[in-house]
C-alpha cells in the first residue's frame, strides 16, 4: 500500500476520500491514530468504484459505519478506511416498513418511522450509530433489538457484487450477527414495522432518552456499554462491586455514573482505554470469576 497508490485513489474520489484522517474525528471516543486512507462514499455506484480500485491494487479494507462502538488503536489503521455513515442515507416508506441505506444513523431513522406513523424503533432512537453498525451489532435497548425489525440486508462483498440476507440467515443473536467478520458492507436494510401512533413513539422516545440521561455519561466520550452483559449478571453491577468506579489510566476512567463505561476524560490513548479494560477485566475475574468480553471493538496498530 503506497502512498503514491493512495495519492490516486485520492484523485478518483477527491469529494470521497481523505488521505492521513485521525479518526479521532471519527469516533465517538474521540481518539485512535489516523486511517492510511478514509473513503466515505456517497452512492453505492461510488462505492463499487472505490472496491473495485482497493481490489486492482490489492488494498486491505476496514468498513466503519458511526464509529461508536470502535476503540481505534494509538497506531491507527493501515487500511482504506470505508465509512457507511453520513451519506448514503436515503429512507423509502415501503409496503410493510422502510427501506433505508446504512449510512442513516439509527436516530434519524427511528425519527423517520415516527412522522411516517411507523412504530417499533423507538428502542433505537438514543443509540448513536448507523444502520449498518446497528445490524453488525444487533444494537438493542429497553427490551428493542435490531432482530425484532430487520427484514432482508443487502451487502457488497468486496468485489462490489449484491448478496441478499433474510432475517434467519442474519443469525441474530446477543450483539451477534452472521455478518460480524465478514468481508461484506452493509448497504441497504428492510424493516419491518407496525402501524402506531407518533404521539404514543414519541411518549416511548422521551421516556428512553431521559431514562439515558439520568444514568448514562453521554457528556463525555465513549464507546458506550464497553463489555457485553455476561451471563446471569451486568457488567456495570459487576464493576461497582469490585470498586473500580472511578478508576483511572491516564486519560481513561470507569465512569463514576455508570461502571459499564469507560470514558474519555480528556486526551485518553487507546492504549489507556486497553489497559483499563484489561485491569477491570483482571480484578472482576478475581473477585467473582466472571469473565467480561468486550462489546467494543479494538481495532487497528498499537503505536
Ligand atoms: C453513548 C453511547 C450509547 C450507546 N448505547 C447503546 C445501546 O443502548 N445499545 C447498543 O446496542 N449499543 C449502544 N452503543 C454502541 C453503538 O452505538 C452500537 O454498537 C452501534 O450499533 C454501532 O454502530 P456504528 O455505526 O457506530 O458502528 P461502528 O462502531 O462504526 O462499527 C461497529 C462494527 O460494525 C461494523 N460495521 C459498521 N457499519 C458497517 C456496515 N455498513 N457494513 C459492514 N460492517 C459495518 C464495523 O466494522 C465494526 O465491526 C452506544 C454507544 C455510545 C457511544
Amino acid at each position: 500500500m503506497t502512498n503514491e497508490i493512495l495519492e490516486q485513489l485520492k484523485a478518483e474520489y477527491p469529494h470521497a476520500v481523505s488521505l492521513n484522517e485521525s479518526m479521532q474525528n471519527h469516533t465517538s471516543f474521540r481518539l485512535g491514530g489516523p486511517a492510511a486512507a478514509l473513503a466515505i462514499p456517497n452512492t453505492i455506484a461510488e462505492l463499487q468504484g472505490i472496491l473495485a480500485f482497493c481490489r486492482q491494487h490489492q488494498l486491505p479494507i476496514f468498513v466503519m459505519g458511526n464509529g461508536s462502538n470502535l476503540i481505534v488503536r494509538d497506531g491507527g489503521i493501515r487500511a482504506v478506511v470505508i465509512k457507511i455513515s453520513g451519506a448514503l442515507s436515503t429512507v423509502v416508506l415501503t409496503e410493510h416498513g422502510i427501506e433505508a441505506e446504512a449510512g442513516i444513523s439509527l436516530s434519524a431513522l427511528a425519527h423517520a418511522a415516527v412522522e411516517a406513523g411507523l412504530g417499533g424503533l423507538e428502542f433505537a432512537a438514543g443509540i448513536p450509530g448507523s444502520l449498518g453498525g446497528g445490524v453488525i451489532m444487533n444494537a438493542g435497548a429497553y427490551g428493542g433489538e435490531m432482530k425484532d425489525v430487520v427484514a432482508q440486508v443487502m451487502a457488497l462483498d468486496y468485489a462490489g457484487q449484491e448478496q441478499y440476507f433474510d432475517n434467519e440467515q442474519l443469525q441474530f443473536g446477543y450483539r451477534q450477527c452472521y455478518l460480524q467478520g465478514r468481508e461484506l458492507i452493509i448497504v441497504k436494510v428492510s424493516l419491518h414495522l407496525k402501524e402506531q401512533d407518533p404521539a404514543i413513539s414519541r411518549a416511548l422516545i422521551a421516556d428512553y432518552n431521559q431514562r439515558r440521561r439520568n444514568k448514562q455519561p453521554l457528556q463525555l466520550p465513549s464507546a458506550g456499554s464497553i463489555f457485553k452483559r455476561p451471563p446471569g449478571h451486568y457488567a456495570g453491577q459487576l464493576i461497582e462491586a469490585a470498586g473500580l468506579k472511578g478508576a483511572r489510566i491516564g486519560g481513561a476512567e470507569v465512569s463514576p455514573m455508570h461502571a459499564g463505561f469507560i470514558v474519555n476524560v480528556g486526551n485518553a490513548t487507546a492504549k489507556d482505554v486497553e489497559g483499563l479494560i484489561h485491569h477491570v477485566q483482571e480484578v472482576v475475574a478475581a473477585k467473582f470469576g466472571v469473565h467480561l468480553e468486550t462489546e467494543a471493538r479494538l481495532v487497528g496498530e498499537e503505536s
